[in-house]
């Protein structure tokens, strides 16, 4: 692309959008107190996920097909999803285990035995998993803006191979974002990686789409922002 659309902002919206970003992505925490032993006494916490390569339906002990969520957060996208679909299969990766930690606290009193929660850099991806994901959620990735950088974007060509293999049969790849930048280049990644765009959206809220909201998205839509959307779906073999 030739104009830099990562760094377009509303111009009326500018000031409070620039403030409340810090704000969201302050959102994150860092260095929470023995984060790592503290997810470790966590049910929904896989310590050792490469020991479920190639068979993550042992651990749930069904069929059913699995979704990831890379990048999870502090996980309520994931855990309004389990809930809503019993019969679908949840894994939440995240890299900050001080971020995780929020997530897997949310669910300490209830039972969901369709989500799991693992502390991993998605770069790790084909270490995990083996043919047997249906759908990867990419919410409000880190949209990693300067040119240098873009093979760490999360649909970058690099990252879009990784996944090859880690999907069952048919990929699907679910993208929210309020950056138009990231949702731009994404857009040419996936068409250029053979995916096609089943729905596309600038602007979430107003289509008929089903849609369960991220904490960066409640926040980010509250500013008045625009969700941009797109469901890619590449056929087996293709
Ligand atoms: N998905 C959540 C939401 O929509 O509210 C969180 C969005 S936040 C902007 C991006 C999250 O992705 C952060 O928690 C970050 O630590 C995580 N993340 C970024 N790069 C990652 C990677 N390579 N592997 C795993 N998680 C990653």
């Amino acid at each position: 692309m030739n104009f830099d659309l990562f760094s377009f902002k509303a111009p009326p919206l500018k000031t409070v959008y620039e403030k409340n970003k810090k704000e969201v992505i302050n959102m994150r925490l860092r260095n929470v107190k023995n984060s790592q032993e503290r997810l470790e006494q966590s049910p929904y916490f896989i310590k050792n996920p490469k020991e479920y390569k190639g068979k993550w339906h042992t651990l749930f002990k069904n069929q059913n097909p699995i979704h990831l969520e890379i990048g999870t957060g502090k996980g309520n996208f994931l855990i309004t999803m389990a809930k809503k679909y019993p019969e679908i299969n949840f894994i939440g990766m995240e890299k900050f285990s001080s971020v995780l930690l929020r997530a897997t606290e949310k669910v300490e009193n209830e039972s969901l035995p369709n989500l799991y929660f693992i502390c991993e850099d998605a770069k790790e991806i084909q270490e995990i998993f083996d043919h047997e994901i249906s759908t990867i959620y990419l919410n409000f990735s880190d949209p990693w803006p300067k040119k240098r950088h873009e093979k760490r974007r999360l649909t970058s060509r690099n990252y879009l191979s990784l996944y090859e293999n880690v999907f069952k049969e048919e990929k699907r790849i679910v993208q929210k974002t309020d950056n138009i930048g990231l949702f731009a280049f994404s857009l040419e990644e996936l068409s250029k990686m053979g995916y096609i765009l089943n729905k596309v959206s600038l602007d979430l809220k107003n289509e008929d789409i089903l849609n369960v909201v991220t904490e960066y998205e409640e926040k980010f839509s509250q500013l008045g922002f625009k969700i941009n959307y797109v469901e890619a779906i590449k056929h087996k073999d293709s």
